[in-house]
């Protein structure tokens, strides 16, 4: 007996009665992801499964939130996901996408891995640059992106400066 994860289907397994997953998508779930970019956020996710002749016909949903950097103040910011995707896939002689949404898994090893097809779809529908709205962003880093951020080294008053050189010739 193979050891699924909670995402794995394997196809083989897979009767005429159609399947499906219902996944919360947490901290752990990016976390175990290596190479993910994202690392957190909360979403709901469900893969449904059915067997169609020699197909496997696949729908995968998330919806939630993500939690990204900001890329204006660095702050983290949650970005709403709402995406649905259809696949199908088929058994062949080695893994093969022939398509966006067709598939060839390997009939050797016919577990599919959905955690990877629901953090792409995730993936994907994050924008390459994210922003909190007008006024959303960090106000000091705000301040200091405007060039309006007070110095923080105090000056130095002449007047000092003046004593402590008398001071310096005393000695
Ligand atoms: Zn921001």
């Amino acid at each position: 007996m193979k050891q699924l994860s909670a995402y794995d289907i394997d196809l083989q397994q897979l009767g005429d009665e159609p399947i499906a997953l219902h996944l919360v998508l947490d901290e752990q779930f990016f976390q175990a992801l290596p190479d993910a970019e994202i690392h957190s956020g909360r979403l709901d996710a469900t893969v449904r499964i059915a067997a169609l002749g020699d197909r496997f016909e696949a729908d995968l949903s998330v919806k939630g939130t993500v939690t990204v950097p900001c890329d204006r103040c660095l702050q983290s910011m949650d970005l709403p996901v709402d995406e649905e995707e259809h696949l199908v896939f088929k058994l062949g002689e080695a893994y093969e996408e022939l398509s966006d949404e067709l598939v060839v898994i390997d009939q050797e090893d016919a577990v599919v891995h959905f955690d990877w097809y629901l953090y792409e779809m995730i993936a994907l529908a994050v924008p390459m640059r994210c922003v909190h709205e007008d006024g959303g962003c960090d106000p000091a880093m705000e301040q200091y992106l405007s060039g309006e951020a007070v110095e923080e080294e105090p000056k130095t008053d002449p007047r000092w400066e003046k004593l402590k050189q008398l001071k310096d010739n005393n000695n």
